[in-house]
């Protein structure tokens, strides 16, 4: 069966997810199925009980056996929803972590690529709204379930309501009443199947359409400070509306198919349940049963044509979460095609790592123009190169080339003789500190964040934060490095300044303690004291590190090896601050002139 194909799909990858679950589940449904028939079944023996006036002390028995299963059943039953709680809350924290294990797996150029950023924004924007997609399946199985358990149980009474009727002899009178009765009943169960596929069918139409919606805004950043000095709330408001306008429509179109189908269905099914009252009634006039049978037998029957008709509504439901299901299910075949090296990184005890850059072109994926071209550099160890050029020359990019973001769309890039491609990706990144330019903490302790790991060496974490000039504010820190960051998840979180936030990225840098140390604007955000405190010791801090700088202020840069200067993607110039300057036509003269201005030397 073709049908729901992409459900059970993605029922397979969600179940393993806790594969203890759903039989979990499966039990609660079936006992939660048992408890309303042990009622049925009771009330039945005790109006019997009654009518047939057993004695006192036998319809007292009765009671009391009711009203024990009744506190059985919720004593039981508490039980169970607790367990079935509990697996629920793994299966949801383990399949939120597969989503993001899947995101954090993805090759950079895929992370940032916007088609894929689209994709991941729907899967979670239709979760978090109608719960579209896995939620969706996972509610919509338990409702299933409970509606073929119930509608088994159903069908066991049908069959001995049958044989009682059978007992007292098949006569014509008896076989056209049930067939009356069985016809009745599908009458029902057929108005309500057509009801909930005319739904379905609107629902399915709206189901399209919020695949490419953004209803959230979540694409517009909300706390922005920007929002509040330019008053973009009314610009935000503005858009909102419209998008839940458009919402809204959708909604009331699949909502007034609903409606239109609601009054004719209701009659079918009291008029249905009205012939199976009388029905039965006759039945039990005819002897078939006591007159308890009619109550047991008149409510099942209900229960069968409700659960029925249910079944119907949510197997049409699972039908239009489909679509969801399939993108869920797309995102985790997205695939890495970045070439995975194996050859392993020497672990050097001299750091000897040599760098080439060899006739690199590169193009950002689906972009016209090259971002870097021709780039031809060489960085030998221990060197401190410096990159400059105006904002957009391309110096960012070459970061993310010589990390393997991305690979160059021409050229390559050498390490030891070998093409960076070859080496295992995991181990070539080793070799890499780098603090970019939008570098991120996590709202975690100031020793995570130093350390970049579960735990820490406190010592070295210490002498780092005061080398990078954060030791004053380091006193502070009422508990040191235990002091969580910002106060997302803490009350007692301590907020940093941006030029503060750097430091400590600085300092994480230097923790990894990695043979290149890549430094993407690193001082932007600090204070020029700060500033000139870092510079006139970052020889030593970088110790016996490659160490590259990229900066738009010259000054900051004059004290490296090497500079290379970047303009439009291209190196127009590599010299020493002195040799550069020797070129009153060259772009490095340019620059410096023009900052001069600002800095004395
Ligand atoms: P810099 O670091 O010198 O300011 P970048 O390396 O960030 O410059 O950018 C170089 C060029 O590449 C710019 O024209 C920029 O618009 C473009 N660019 C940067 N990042 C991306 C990206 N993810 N996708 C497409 N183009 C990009």
């Amino acid at each position: 069966m073709r049908k729901y194909s992409i459900t059970r799909k993605a029922l397979r990858v969600y179940a393993a997810y806790n594969p203890k679950y759903f039989p979990m589940l499966f039990l609660q449904t079936v006992f939660n199925n048992l408890a309303p028939y042990f009622n049925l079944w009771m009330s039945a023996e005790i109006v019997t009980a009654l009518y047939e006036s057993k004695g006192k002390e036998n319809i007292y028995r009765l009671v009391l056996i009711t009203l024990i299963g009744n506190l059985l059943i919720r004593v039981i039953g508490a039980a169970l929803s607790r367990s079935v709680n509990t697996q629920l809350e793994i299966l949801n924290n383990n399949e939120a972590a597969a989503f993001n294990r899947k995101t954090l797996s993805l090759d950079y150029d895929k992370l940032e690529n916007p088609d894929i950023r689209q994709h991941r924004r729907n899967i979670t924007e239709n979760g978090y709204i109608n719960y579209y997609g896995v939620v969706h399946m996972r509610m919509n199985v338990g409702y299933i379930l409970q509606e073929v358990i119930s509608i088994a149980f159903a069908l066991v009474l049908f069959v001995e309501m049958v044989s009682l009727i059978a007992a007292i002899g098949f006569r014509l009178i008896s076989i056209l009443l049930l067939v009356l009765l069985v016809a009745s009943v599908t009458m029902s169960i057929l108005s309500q199947s057509l009801h909930s596929k005319k739904v379905g069918e609107a629902w399915n139409e709206v189901g399209k359409l919020m695949l490419d919606e953004n209803r959230l805004g979540r694409g517009y950043d909300l706390n922005g400070m920007d929002n509040r000095i330019y008053r973009q709330q009314f610009l935000m408001d503005k858009l909102f509306r419209e998008n839940a306008k458009r919402h809204l429509e959708t909604f009331t179109y699949a909502n007034n198919k609903d409606v239109k189908y609601i009054i004719p269905v209701w009659l079918f099914r009291r008029l249905s349940e009205l012939v199976s009252y009388l029905i039965i009634c006759l039945y039990c006039v005819l002897g078939a049963f006591p007159v308890g049978g009619v109550i047991k037998y008149v409510g099942y029957l209900a229960n069968l044509t409700n659960s029925i008709g249910s079944l119907f509504y949510y197997l049409q439901e699972m039908e239009v979460n489909e679509k969801f299901l399939q993108v869920y299910l797309d995102y985790f075949e997205i695939k890495n095609d970045m070439y995975q090296g194996s050859l392993a990184v020497e672990k050097r005890s001299d750091k000897k790592f040599d760098v080439e850059f060899r006739n690199v072109n590169f193009r950002y994926p689906g972009a016209e123009q090259y971002a870097l071209k021709n780039i031809n550099l060489n960085l030998k160890v221990g060197e401190r190169l410096a990159v400059v050029g105006m904002n957009g020359s391309g110096k960012t990019t070459f970061i993310k080339l010589l990390c393997r973001l991305y690979d160059p769309t021409e050229g390559e890039i050498m390490m030891n003789d070998f093409n960076i491609r070859k080496y295992d990706y995991r181990q070539y990144l080793d070799i890499f500190s780098v603090v970019f330019q939008d570098y991120h903490l996590l709202a975690m302790p100031l020793g995570n964040n130093v350390a970049a790991a579960a735990s820490w060496d406190t010592e070295k974490a210490e002498r780092l934060l005061e080398e990078v000039g954060f030791g004053e504010r380091y006193v502070e820190m009422p508990k040191k490095l235990e002091t969580p960051l910002y106060k997302n998840f803490d009350e007692d979180g301590v907020n940093v300044s941006g030029g503060e936030a750097q430091k400590i990225a600085l300092a994480r840098a230097l923790y990894k303690d990695a043979p290149f140390i890549i430094l993407d604007e690193p001082t932007a955000a600090l204070d020029p004291i700060a500033e000139a405190e870092i510079y006139a010791r970052f020889d030593e801090i970088v110790g016996d590190k490659t160490a590259i700088y990229i900066s738009h202020r010259l000054s900051s840069c004059r004290f490296c090896d090497k500079i290379a200067v970047f303009h439009e993607g291209e190196i127009v110039q590599v010299g020493t601050h002195e040799e550069l300057l020797q070129d009153e036509c060259g772009k490095y003269y340019e620059l410096w002139n023009a900052q001069a201005q600002y800095y004395t030397t």
